[in-house]
């Protein structure tokens, strides 16, 4: 099978690497623990008279490159590669896309090794890559066509509405890819 690995909140942690900064830099200022998440997208949950003091944040320069671990996530992806699929990271960059791209290839090269820079597959637009199944945790992937692969839900707090759809972690994952 392709399988198409979403990068933030599914093996990078955009969201919780936000949260430490955000805590560590205004730690008087509002905030939403990652397990009280209800929205796919910050701005949608925050108070719009923070969106920049916020976008400022995530855009500085070592932001991306720098950002944690979701747990499990790299060990999990090596792991199917070896299995023998055929593993791409799929990843949208941020508008803001002056650090976001090039540190998007620093992060994958320090955590997951240079030759898995090779697999790296940036659109903002998934819906026009091909392959078997797509592991994000996006509530809704929508794009230009109607997409080939089947959407399997990275479970988050934000997605729970979500249903119908296979859910996936990196504590289960093998039993879930069994089922496909
Ligand atoms: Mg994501």
């Amino acid at each position: 099978m392709i399988i198409l690995v979403d990068m933030d909140d599914v093996l990078a942690d955009f969201d919780g690497g936000f949260l430490l900064k955000w805590r560590e830099k205004y730690p008087d200022e509002f905030f939403i623990p990652m397990s009280e998440r209800q929205k796919f997208y910050m701005r949608d949950e925050y108070p719009p008279e923070l969106l920049d003091k916020m976008t400022d944040l995530f855009t500085q320069k070592g932001f991306v490159a720098n950002l944690p671990l979701i747990r499990g996530g790299v060990e999990a992806v090596k792991n199917i590669k070896e299995k023998g699929h055929e593993v791409f990271i799929c990843t949208s960059p941020m508008r803001q896309y002056q650090n976001c791209v090039a540190e998007k290839y620093e992060w994958v090269e320090k955590n997951m090794g240079f030759d898995w820079t090779t697999k790296i597959v940036l659109s903002r637009d998934k819906t026009l890559i091909q392959g078997n199944i797509l592991i994000d945790d996006k509530p809704e992937v929508t794009g230009a066509v109607k997409p080939v692969w089947e959407h399997v839900i990275f479970d988050k707090s934000y997605n729970a509405h979500v249903i119908g759809q296979r859910r996936i972690t990196w504590q289960n994952y093998q039993e879930v890819l069994k089922e496909l």
